[in-house]
C-alpha cells in the first residue's frame, strides 16, 4: 500500500479524534469501525503512532502496578501542549 489514494479529510480521523479514543482503543473498547479508523491513522501518522506506543507503555506499567516512567509522562504533556496550542497566526 503506497497510500496513493487519499480519502477526503472529513472521512479520516484527525489526530485529536484519535487521541480522544486512544485509551478506549488500547482497552479494546471502541467499536470495530472506530478501531479501524484509529489503526489506519496510526499507520499513517508517526506522531500518533508514538503516542499510542507511549500509552501502551503506561498501560503496561499500570498493569504491573508500577508508576509510568518519568520520561513517558513528560512526553505526553508535551504532546498535549503542542496539540492544544492554537494554530492561529496573530500577525495575519
Ligand atoms: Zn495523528
Amino acid at each position: 500500500m503506497s497510500g496513493a489514494e487519499h480519502r477526503s479529510p472529513a472521512d479520516v480521523f484527525q489526530c485529536w479524534q484519535v487521541m480522544r479514543v486512544i485509551q478506549a482503543y488500547l482497552d479494546d473498547e471502541t467499536d470495530s469501525r472506530i478501531a479501524e479508523e484509529v489503526a489506519d491513522h496510526l499507520e499513517d501518522c508517526r506522531r500518533c503512532g508514538l503516542e499510542y506506543e507511549t500509552y501502551a507503555a503506561i498501560k503496561e506499567s499500570v498493569a504491573r502496578h508500577e508508576r509510568p516512567p518519568h520520561e513517558v509522562v513528560r512526553q505526553i504533556r508535551n504532546f498535549w501542549k503542542d496539540l492544544l496550542r492554537p494554530n492561529q497566526d496573530p500577525g495575519a
